[in-house]
């Protein structure tokens, strides 16, 4: 067997989400978008099934995949439909969506409701990606409201820059997002991780913790607001070959490092393949048997290769922690101008255990 393994620890995605909702207060739909960043979204929501208060996913497809799996908490559709033809699905299964624009909007108020919707209207309140600008929103939700098609309408919004620490752009998207929904009644949703890590004010009816759940930071390293949650995934690879070379040999392809003492070079059974981002070649941080390396030479499709030099027990067998309970998966991305959201949905082909 390849010995790349992604152990996916359960019981730390659980105590995430129960860490993410006491910050938060109130209740919080567990965001388990894109396969649960990566992580598997039906084992991941399973492990949550008896104490979340639901889930949020991109998507009709998403979401379905969570029914079929049994998952029968509430399932937040957060870029709503696509086309009108989903809102009956959107029926059948009881899911909640979000109603983003004029177009999503008249979707709904032109289609059958047989029972009544559970809209989330999203404000756009300054990210401008999504949503309906202050000025129209009372609009919109006056329009939803007078249709006798929806039995609740949750106001929403979403930040551009929560994970900031000190940036006003956050305090400035609540101020639009309250200014412009005073005398709207409903419930409220701000807050993202960031948010509801750093920003009180953002903490309202529900949160929708995402990449924190997984045990991932959205916050620069070494924030206090940092504490507390447990990587997820332990992504663990073994030596499976060793070679010592000489000064100035050049490692892998396009001889992108050259040796500059004599070398160990372990190789290792991991490559952008399997979602290990190529750009974070030489330099890149590893564990090898406990103790810190680094990636030399380029990340190629199914290998890669670590430095043994300074660590002579470690040789074919040896254990490396790619990222998970010392490495930081945000540094790992760092080394190739990413960031941790990208890195943990990329992975693939790597033997999945669920402990
Ligand atoms: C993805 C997403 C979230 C979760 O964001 P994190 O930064 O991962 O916590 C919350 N709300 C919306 C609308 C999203 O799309």
């Amino acid at each position: 067997m390849r010995p790349l393994i992604a152990s996916i620890r359960l019981a730390h995605f659980r105590h995430n989400y129960l860490l993410a909702r006491q910050q938060h207060g109130g209740r919080a739909l567990a965001v388990v978008k894109a396969n649960a960043y990566g992580h598997g979204a039906v084992r991941c929501a399973q492990a949550v099934a008896d104490v979340a208060d639901g889930y949020a996913v991109a998507c009709l497809e998403e979401a379905l995949q969570l029914r079929a799996a049994g998952i029968s908490l509430p399932i937040l559709l957060l870029e709503g439909v696509f086309e009108a033809a989903e809102l009956a699905e959107v029926q059948a299964h009881g899911l909640w969506l979000v109603v983003q624009n004029r177009e999503q909007l008249a979707m709904l108020l032109a289609a059958p409701a047989a029972k009544p919707y559970r809209v989330w209207l999203k404000m756009d309140s300054g990210m401008h990606r999504a949503g309906f600008f202050p000025a129209d929103y009372a609009t919109a939700y006056r329009e939803l409201q007078e249709s006798g098609k929806v039995d609740a309408i949750v106001k929403m919004t979403h930040f551009a820059r929560a994970d900031e620490p000190g940036c006003p752009a956050t305090d400035a998207q609540i101020a639009a997002f309250d200014a412009a929904t005073a005398g709207l009644g409903g419930e409220t949703s701000l807050a993202n991780s960031a948010g509801i890590m750093i920003h009180a004010d953002a903490r309202r009816d529900w949160g929708r913790p995402g990449i924190m759940l997984y045990g991932a930071t959205p916050l620069p390293a070494g924030h206090a607001a940092n504490v507390g949650l447990k990587a997820v995934m332990q992504l663990t690879t073994r030596i499976f070959g060793v070679r010592e070379l000489g000064v100035g040999e050049p490692v892998g392809y396009g001889a992108s490092f050259h040796t500059e003492r004599p070398t160990r070079v372990g190789l290792m059974a991991c490559g952008y393949a399997d979602g290990y981002p190529r750009l974070a070649s030489t330099g890149s941080p590893v564990l090898i048997d406990g103790i810190a390396s680094r990636v030399i030479g380029r990340v190629s499709m199914d290998m890669m290769t670590v430095d043994l030099t300074d660590i002579p027990q470690a040789g074919v067998g040896s254990t490396v922690e790619l990222w998970g309970d010392t490495i930081s998966v945000n540094d790992v991305a760092a080394h190739a101008g990413s960031i941790g959201y990208e890195v943990l949905c990329n992975v693939k082909r790597a033997h999945f255990r669920y402990e």
